[in-house]
């Protein structure tokens, strides 16, 4: 039996420059190290691994069908407009209709030059790449929209990086590629007829309810704004907010120096090139305001009437705060136990918050052990969780079933970075057990799965990852 895929390539049937036609550049070596049966199953690919999947997902063998490009797309990178990023270093096999009828990107990471690659390579380290496939993975098992990792392969090849480190190659699956930077970069060319084009694109795609370009950034608010507090609920630091990495379908993704925090703190920074915390834990809401606001100034450029397009564009994006702020209440008052939210219970969720930031606990064990004695453990001074706690219980009494709503709102595991990064150090020595027992724990994530507590330790200070560098 050989591998076959039923693309339908609607990105590729577009016409007037979205993208430069490349084939993956073939790799020396390749070696398959993960394959995920699950996501293979929703896209109706083989559950069980080929002998060919290694080839075909280096990139040295272009399945039938697959139609390899590379998508253009500029963006805001740390604030900066640059006027021409694009895939440098990933090639759009095509796209898949899954059994869901959801159509679906497939997309390889690291597979070659291409004519965006500015003075990069085109190849990624075996690091990222499995940084990207744990955490990806762990986030849709977390019920966070992201996108998803469908194989990694090493290519036998190195990379110069911060001296010689394994190459390899992701492949990467999306609800699309489009993202905020993918319309700036033809409302900054004035370009207006392929903005046009892109925008009832991406409405056929993934709005069909959504009327003209407003209705467009309305759509994209609103999924904005219910994935940024999502991340918040689980202490999830993106790194890399630019406007090229803001998808227009809501979902997570580049996943490069992101991270989970340990310790809560609002400030916490994992990037080492996040040198004035832009992108800080506490500001990815405002961020994600003023991505928006990119997309709305983008959008804005094809409307016959400018004026009225500027004002609604504005009440648009002037929603975005609330409504962010709404959800983020919906889901740290459910992290408490709380169903029936009040408004009040924001001032409740606050002081947690602040208590623990300065008792340095950490995030993900003070949620999970709520009402439990280990809870008031996780506190340099355990008195300053007792006092909110007095609070907290008393407001649970009209509560159905506080404990059931916690539980699955507060997971036990999460990717901790110490624990990424001693599975890409086991990985560049050829030990995959630390990747797989990662992925298998992680599908988990609010199952208290005992045998693997270890995973639920906070790092010693040893193993404290102070930073995490790009995926490049
Ligand atoms: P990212 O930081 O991953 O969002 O990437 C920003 C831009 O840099 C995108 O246009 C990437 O395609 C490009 N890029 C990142 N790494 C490489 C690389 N190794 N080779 C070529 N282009 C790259
Ligand atoms: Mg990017």
């Amino acid at each position: 039996m050989s591998m076959q895929i039923s693309f339908d390539n609607s990105f590729a049937r577009l016409t007037g420059g979205f993208y430069a036609r490349q084939d993956p550049v073939p790799v020396r070596e390749p070696k398959l190290v993960a394959y995920n049966s699950d996501l293979a199953r929703v896209l109706g690919l083989p559950e069980k691994e080929l002998p060919e999947f290694a080839e075909i997902f280096a990139g040295n063998r272009v399945p039938d069908g697959a139609e390899p490009l590379a998508q253009l797309y500029s963006g805001h990178q740390f604030g900066q407009y640059n006027p021409q990023l694009g895939d440098g270093r990933a090639i759009l096999l095509g796209e898949v209709v899954g059994e869901d009828g959801i159509r679906r990107d497939i997309q390889l990471k690291g597979s070659g030059r291409t004519a965006f690659s500015r003075m990069g390579d085109g190849r990624a380290w075996l690091g990222p790449v499995l940084r990207e496939y744990v955490v990806s993975e762990a986030m849709h098992a977390l019920g966070i929209p992201t996108t998803r990792a469908l194989a990694a392969v090493e290519t036998g090849e190195v990379v110069l990086r911060d001296g010689m480190l394994p190459g390899a190659v992701l492949t990467r699956v999306a609800k699309s590629h489009l993202r905020v930077g993918s319309f700036q970069v033809y409302a900054a060319r004035g370009e207006t007829e392929n903005l046009k084009i892109l925008t009832q694109y991406a409405i056929d795609r993934h709005y069909p309810e959504a009327e003209g370009p407003m209705g467009l950034l309305r759509a994209v608010r609103d999924a904005q704004s219910r994935l940024i507090p999502a991340w918040m609920a689980v202490g999830f630091i993106h790194g890399v907010m630019n406007t090229d990495n803001a998808s227009i379908a809501g979902e997570t993704i580049d996943y490069g120096p992101c991270a989970f925090m340990d310790v809560y703190h609002p400030n916490t920074v994992f990037s080492s090139i996040d040198q004035m915390g832009r992108y800080a834990y506490a500001n990815q809401p405002d961020i994600a305001v003023w991505n928006l606001a990119q997309l709305a100034t983008a959008l804005i450029q094809q409307m016959e009437d400018r004026e009225a397009a500027v004002e609604e564009a504005t009440e648009i994006v002037h929603a975005m705060p609330e409504l962010m702020r709404q959800e983020w209440l919906r889901r740290f008052a459910a992290k408490l136990g709380i169903s029936d939210v009040r408004e009040e219970d924001a001032a409740l969720v606050a002081d947690l918050l602040t208590r623990m930031a300065h008792q340095q606990a950490d995030f993900t064990n003070t949620f999970r052990s709520l009402g439990t004695d280990k809870a008031r453990d996780q506190f340099t001074d355990p008195g300053a969780f007792d006092q909110w706690s007095d609070g907290w219980k008393a407001r649970l009494e009209c509560e159905p079933d506080p404990e059931a709503l916690a539980r699955a709102s507060n997971p036990a595991f999460i990717p901790r970075n110490h624990r990424v990064e001693q599975m890409i150090e086991a990985a560049v020595k050829g030990d995959y057990a630390p990747f797989h027992r990662l992925n298998s724990v992680l599908s988990n994530p609010y199952d208290d799965q005992p045998d693997h507590s270890d995973l639920r330790r906070v790092p010693t200070p040893e193993e404290v990852v102070p930073a995490t560098f790009c995926g490049t």
